[in-house]
């Protein structure tokens, strides 16, 4: 149990892994939230706290589960995004594998090793279709949006709310959390509420869990009026309610000094020659004009910033189209392409063709990836491990897909 205080808040609560769980009638889904995974991102756990306790108070009927959790204890106590190691990128296969047998080189691998034991436990002993919803809020000042990995059951969820949505994000971040369990086929992505020291983040995340529950089926209309919650975060994000995909990553190596241009918002437009952070001295400018996405307003991490850009409606029909289909499965049929094993769900490009077929080619097929070896690109197929039939008779699926 740990205690948190926010002056901005004026609020003082105590938390544990669990920070509320929701014991609603068996005929509904459970949904997980994790707030707090970056220790110095505390809005989203005062947030789940209230949201619980409001639903409580009120003996909102509750159809399913809900499940708040938190993510880095440790570092939530001290106001530090992580001890050692950002618990948001330890979650690959690789570490998965020994997640129970290494030693806790650091307090981030102890927060892990209980982060998973708990979440193993709730979907051993809760009945699906799982959501999973991680709540976080950025260093720069930024309207709420979505941060979700590529599969059309994400895409469709995700498009209910009134907020941005940016796409294919596992391709440039190794070992989010949400990542893993999309590659189990879930519905899972982040929410971005705004900035880390802003209140209005702490009223989008209480909006956004609401509106989430209630997309879900968990809370009713007739019991629970979402409305003010949609406007609210509709009212802050007016002009960027679209889908938009990134591009570029800057990576900030172990020695750099990096400093970023002090001012930018997020999705700000960026003209070319802008002088955009300053690296061991020198300018970092951009060479074309672009959107800038999270530009890095705090001492730790190692993300830059990023650029993005708008993905047109027709490409999201197509692609929708291509996946429904399995066009992708004709894809071996052209040189240098085929699959890596029986299941075909990983296609290994020679990275002769590569270079010749668009990255834009694969990702229309709902293929998204970054592991090369030396002869070849591996890209992975977002919708072969989507869960479709579990979700299949939600009220959002139905209408998504039917
Ligand atoms: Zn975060």
């Amino acid at each position: 149990m740990i205690e948190l205080k926010s002056e901005a808040l004026g609020k003082s609560i105590e938390v544990d892994r669990v920070i509320g769980h929701l014991d609603g009638d068996s005929d509904g889904p459970t949904m997980i939230f994790t707030a707090g995974i970056h220790g110095n991102e505390p809005s989203g756990v005062y947030a789940l706290h209230q949201v619980m306790e409001d639903l409580r108070l009120k003996a909102t009927p509750i159809h399913g589960q809900v499940y708040a959790l938190s993510g880095n204890l440790w570092a939530l106590q001290r106001g530090e995004r992580f001890h050692k190691q950002d618990l948001n990128r330890m979650w690959t296969s690789e570490r998965m594998e020994v997640l129970d047998s290494s030693p806790n080189e650091n307090e981030d691998m102890q927060e892990q090793r209980e982060l998973n034991a708990c979440i193993e436990q709730i979907m051993s002993s809760s009945k699906g279709p799982f959501y999973f919803i991680d709540l976080h809020t950025t260093s720069s000042e930024t309207v709420p949006f979505l941060t979700v990995n590529d599969s059309l059951l994400n895409r469709k969820f995700t498009e209910q709310f009134p907020v941005p949505i940016i796409l294919g994000i596992e391709e440039y971040l190794d070992g989010p959390l949400l990542s893993l369990i999309n590659e189990r086929g879930f519905v899972a992505f982040g929410y971005e509420a705004g900035s880390h020291n802003n209140v209005e983040s702490y009223e989008n995340h209480m909006a956004f869990a609401y509106l989430s529950m209630h997309q879900a089926g968990i809370i009713e209309k007739k019991d629970f009026d979402v409305k003010p919650y949609y406007n609210q975060l509709s009212s802050r994000t007016t002009h960027l309610k679209d889908i938009f995909e990134i591009y570029y990553r800057y990576e900030i190596s172990k020695e750099e000094k990096f400093v970023m241009t002090p001012g930018f918002l997020n999705f700000q437009d960026i003209k070319k020659g802008t002088v955009l952070a300053n690296s061991n001295g020198a300018d970092v400018v951009a060479d074309h004009a672009s959107r800038l996405f999270m530009p890095l307003y705090q001492n730790q991490g190692n993300d830059g910033f990023f650029a993005v850009r708008k993905i047109p409606k027709s490409f999201l029909l197509v692609s929708a189209f291509c996946r429904k289909h399995r066009i992708d499965k004709l894809l071996p049929l052209l040189p240098g392409i085929s699959w890596k094993s029986k299941d075909k769900d990983v296609l290994r490009v020679n990275k002769r063709v590569a270079r010749v077929f668009a990255k834009q080619l694969f990702h229309l097929m709902g293929y998204r990836s970054k592991t090369w070896n030396k002869e070849y690109l591996e890209v992975r197929n977002r919708e072969a491990a989507a869960r479709y039939n579990e979700y299949q008779n939600e009220a959002w699926f139905r209408a998504a897909f039917e």
